[in-house]
């Protein structure tokens, strides 16, 4: 693995500085994309992983600059001595050389917070106006109304459940998260905004929801909620507020699909993912139903909004390389000019991979998964993964992709 860049400043710091974070755009006009990070670092820093999961405790400066403890997990140690580091609840932390003051390893294994302790956390956290309650697979910290937290949680849960159907096999296990599944959801858009601008800056907090890479978190808020008319009652009262937005309600689905693969095993948090590929899975699946009673059921039925969008940009797609530049940079997703079409392109590309081409489309898919955290590809090492298994005819590939995609647009 080559580095792209040998910037002075530590890896660490680099990751640290930026938020890590996917988002969906809640209307066609909004904010720019905030994208994962791809950062460097210098070959010197190679990374170590460590995978047998020991439980340390770290002593460590952070961000405000002040002293803390923690008990976590050691996920990376950088040849300078950084660490990447597991809490318990999730979260990815960092600490350079400079801060880490002292590392310590346990005579424990890593476990994660158990339900008493991660709900401790949370009302601290968030306050008592927030309640908790534990899913399957899903932990929800929830200032929204019990019918509508519980709405949410049958999503969550029946999206788990399908995207572990959908993607299960002997040549692609999935697991159960290492971690809690967390998710957040605020009592109304006026909540979610301030607590989003804190987590994603201003000028980026105009969308209906996100997961961090970072938290492992999904924060949302209550799409039904609107001043001056009554909350929902019933599940039916529920929908028939969410199907003047569907698109408001894909946003929930999306980032739930984000947060399950990355903790199912399909993608790997804090490595080298294409976002055309981790964008791709989450608009695959975001498709809403407002006929079923959690407002999702389908799978793999094209997408509307973003096929729509499709076809207006394929007739004057640009730029002419459109495909490469989509596999190996993640720089479209960070246009605002461009950021839509891009979105549209790699669910497009995404559904046609799926549907055509599935064993190489996981073949991939797990190419990408096993890629080390903090370990970032060059744009050509990039296009050369793709075509170990797609091969390397891009334009052969490119014309069966848009006559695949005129014959759905029919
Ligand atoms: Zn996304």
């Amino acid at each position: 693995m080559v580095w792209r860049d040998s910037k002075t400043k530590s890896l660490l710091q680099i990751v640290r500085t930026h938020l890590l974070v996917t988002l969906v755009f809640v209307s066609f006009n909004c904010a720019p994309h905030v994208g994962l990070l791809y950062s460097q670092e210098p070959a010197k820093q190679a990374v170590a992983e460590n995978s047998d999961q020991r439980l340390f405790e770290f002593t460590f400066l952070n961000e405000q600059q002040k002293e803390q403890t923690i008990q976590a997990a050691q996920i990376v140690e950088a040849r300078d001595g950084g660490v990447v580091m597991l809490t318990r609840d999730g979260r990815l932390l960092t600490a350079t050389p400079d801060q880490l003051k002292q590392k310590r390893q346990l005579d424990q294994s890593f476990t994660p917070l158990d339900l008493t302790e991660l709900e401790q956390q949370l009302t601290a956290e968030f306050g008592s106006d927030f309640t908790i309650t534990q899913t399957k697979h899903f932990t929800i910290c929830s200032q929204a109304g019990k019918r509508y937290t519980k709405w949410c949680s049958y999503l969550f849960e029946r999206l788990y459940t399908v995207l572990h159907n959908h993607w299960d096999s002997k040549e692609l296990p999935l697991h159960d998260p290492q971690v809690p599944l967390i998710a957040v959801i605020f009592k109304d858009r006026a909540n979610f905004e301030q607590y989003a601008s804190q987590i994603l800056g201003k000028d980026n907090a105009a969308v209906h929801g996100f997961y961090s890479t970072q938290s492992n978190r999904m924060v949302l808020y209550d799409l039904t909620a609107a001043p001056n008319e009554p909350p929902a009652f019933t599940d039916a009262d529920i929908l028939k507020k969410l199907s003047k937005s569907p698109f408001n309600v894909a946003t929930i689905i999306h980032e739930c699909t984000h947060q399950i693969a990355f903790n199912a095993g399909l993608h790997t948090r804090f490595a080298d993912n294409p976002l055309w590929l981790t964008e791709g899975m989450a608009t695959y699946f975001e498709t809403p139903d407002l006929r079923s009673k959690t407002g999702w059921r389908t799978v793999g039925k094209p997408n509307p909004w973003r096929l729509k969008q499709f076809q207006d940009y394929a007739r004057s797609r640009r730029p002419a390389d459109s495909l490469q530049t989509l596999i190996m940079t993640d720089q479209r997703f960070q246009d605002p000019e461009q950021v839509l079409d891009t979105y549209a392109e790699a669910w497009a590309f995404s559904y046609f991979l799926i549907k055509t081409k599935r064993k190489q489309y996981e073949e991939y898919l797990r190419l990408i998964a096993v890629k080390k955290p903090l370990i970032w590809s060059t744009p050509e090492e990039r296009l050369k993964d793709f075509e170990s298994v797609f091969g390397n005819d891009l334009s052969r590939l490119d014309q069966q992709f848009l006559k695949y995609m005129q014959q759905i647009s029919r």
